[in-house]
């Protein structure tokens, strides 16, 4: 079967070695996983999901009376946390998520991407969408990749020039000749894969189909204001911490993802 996920991570290291734009990218700090995602359903073929966000002030929610907007109600005092993930002894800065077997359909003859490729293969989709989660790393180390609109205003969602940067790196880097091999697996579709491969298997985390989420932590040690009710957060439903032994090799189907049993498989990506 097919690692798919360790495909792709080959593949990235291939592009961040020869794009000088995206040198700065350290990929044993960057973990690829696969989450399940139906081809005909809507939704991302990817994600970027950034780990290095700090711990925010504490806060609470609460709750007002609706004529007299006095306060009824309040939460614990709570600070929203990033989990930690970490690999051997290398902590992970993002992880970038792709959607299988949803991904596998990705197409350019389905897309408005086509305008970016003129008449490039179908499956150059594909590579685009990696180089795009790739340079939604920061460069400043600072979080998601932000895009300078032109009136100044800053925002994690892309104009159309993130878009043509990225079409750009695809082209440099098909220009500089990579081996045939590195890309070929993108060629195929999901009943391709299955053809060719006999299934398809990608990283996962444990607690599939969750992964490392910002999360809520009650602070208790803070003072509350006991005139009125004091909601408490809902238990955690994730760890805090994740290591290598937190990933889970599972074949992807048309319809489902399940673990494999076999050991030996987790496999740091
Ligand atoms: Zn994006």
């Amino acid at each position: 079967m097919i690692n798919y996920t360790e495909r792709i991570r080959v593949l990235m290291q291939d592009v961040v070695s020869r794009t000088p734009e995206l040198s700065f990218i350290n990929l044993t700090e960057v973990l690829v996983f696969g989450r399940f995602g139906r081809p005909d359903a809507e939704g991302a073929f990817a994600t970027c999901h950034c780990l290095t966000l700090p711990e925010t002030e504490p806060g609470y929610y609460f709750w007002r009376d609706r004529s007299t907007g006095e306060l009824t109600r309040r939460s614990e005092w709570f600070v929203t946390k990033t989990p930690v993930v970490r690999v051997g002894p290398t902590q992970i800065k993002y992880l970038i998520s792709f959607v299988l077997p949803r991904f596998c359909e990705q197409s350019l003859d389905r897309s408005w991407k086509r305008e970016l490729y003129g008449s490039d293969a179908p499956w150059i989709a594909k590579l685009d969408t990696i180089v795009h989660e790739l340079y939604h790393i920061d460069p400043t180390a600072t979080g998601i990749r932000q895009v300078a609109h032109a009136n100044g205003s800053r925002s994690r969602l892309h104009g159309p020039e993130f878009y043509e940067r990225v079409a750009l790196i695809v082209r440099s880097y098909l220009a500089t000749d990579p081996h045939p091999a590195m890309l070929e697996f993108l060629k195929w579709d999901f009943a391709g894969l299955h053809q060719r491969f006999g299934g398809v298997v990608g990283t996962t985390f444990r607690n599939f189909p969750s992964f490392p989420q910002r999360y809520m932590e009650a602070c208790r040690a803070l003072p509350v204001d006991s005139a009125v009710k004091v909601e408490p957060l809902k238990p955690l439903t994730q760890p805090p911490l994740y290591t290598e032994h937190d990933l889970h090799v599972r074949q992807f189907t048309d319809s489902s993802a399940r673990r494999l049993t076999r050991k030996g498989q987790h496999r740091a990506a």
